[in-house]
């Protein structure tokens, strides 16, 4: 995305993590961002000294776009991008 850098928001929240290394997001931040129990899947990056988990979706082979996808041939594809294929390839 081509968007300015944002910045980490403390949420204020702090969590102690137990002896397996677990930590407790907060009901209100899940569905904030409409992660969902037992369901959803979360992308471990680390920055510096930084943990950040983003909730992680497929996006579009071809643009990365999220949201409605069709899947072809084990990738997913945005309407966008088959419309421009079919514009591009020539029979
Ligand atoms: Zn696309």
């Amino acid at each position: 995305m081509a968007k300015k850098a944002e910045t980490a928001k403390s949420t204020g929240v702090m969590r102690k993590v137990d002896q397996l290394g677990r930590v407790v997001i907060p009901k209100e931040l899940r569905t904030m961002l409409d992660i969902e129990d037992n369901k959803d899947l979360l992308e471990i990056y680390v920055d510096g000294d930084k943990i950040i988990l983003k909730k992680f979706t497929t996006g579009c082979s071809f643009c990365g776009k999220e949201g409605v996808l069709s899947k072809f041939k084990d990738k997913f594809i945005c309407s966008e991008c088959i419309k421009e294929i079919k514009d591009t390839v020539m029979f």
